[in-house]
């Protein structure tokens, strides 16, 4: 296996023949080790244009996804991401290629554990992971520059558009279990402005702000809000 040449075709065919534009996140991709991300097993298929199961019934998304994700963000050198659901670390290794820091929230304890230990064995000393509920954000760093969300909310949870600066955009998938809607909100003069994606398919954003737990007797608190509605 040539991993170096698996990234430049993934890129080449996956990538820049489905309109991803931004040289950026074209050079980002090409640069991450994704098969370094996925468990042992799956090495083989590490840059198949799909995504794959990782551990703790967990899936690391998409190439296409991720680079699609990191385009719409917009990002510059100096910003700051706030990144939910780190599962494997793949994406945030991604974003921290493009600003200054990533914060990385992942609610399962063992995924987080790994992720970092993996994130820091790689060298990608400006993503900090965080164990805990990204539905309520992280108001220590806030505001951020941008909000990338890899799991299926209900709606948009309020802490997010909250934590959102001046000028920031949140990228989210927003629909049903099955499938949703990957949504861009901007905040522009105190509003927020949201635009329509595509449609993608994420493994459940669960939290205080979004689906629940299983087992979890707590009801979400937050409105969808209308402008947060496919
Ligand atoms: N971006 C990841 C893939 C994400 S899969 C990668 O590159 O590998 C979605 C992840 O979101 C799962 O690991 C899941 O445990 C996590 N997740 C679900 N709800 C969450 C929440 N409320 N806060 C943080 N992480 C959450």
């Amino acid at each position: 296996m040539n991993t170096r040449d698996d990234r430049s075709a993934m890129v080449r065919t996956q990538l820049e023949q489905r309109g991803i534009r931004d040289s950026q996140v074209l050079d980002a991709m090409a640069y991450v080790p994704r098969h370094l991300f996925v468990p042992e097993a799956a090495r083989r298929r590490a840059y198949g244009d799909h995504a794959l199961p990782i551990n703790e019934g967990q899936t690391i998304s998409q190439p296409f996804i991720v680079a699609l994700m990191a385009q719409a963000l917009r990002l510059a050198p100096r910003e700051r991401v706030l990144d939910i659901g780190t599962g494997s670390g793949y994406a945030a290794a991604v974003l921290s290629l493009l600003v200054g820091e990533v914060y990385t929230i992942e609610r399962k304890p063992a995924l987080a554990e790994e992720a970092e230990r993996r994130l820091h064995q790689l060298g990608y000393t400006n993503v900090h992971v965080i164990t805990g509920d990204g539905t309520l954000g992280l108001p220590e760093y806030a505001p951020y520059d941008g909000i990338a969300v890899s799991a299926a909310a209900p709606w948009v949870p309020l802490p997010l558009r909250q934590q959102l600066g001046e000028g920031g955009r949140l990228v989210i998938p927003v629909g049903g279990r099955d499938t949703q809607l990957l949504l861009r909100l901007t905040r522009t003069n105190h509003q927020i402005y949201t635009e329509r994606l595509g449609e993608v398919r994420f493994v459940p954003l669960l939290g205080a702000h979004a689906w629940q737990p299983a087992g979890s007797s707590i009801p979400a608190d937050d409105e969808p809000a209308p402008d947060a509605r496919p």
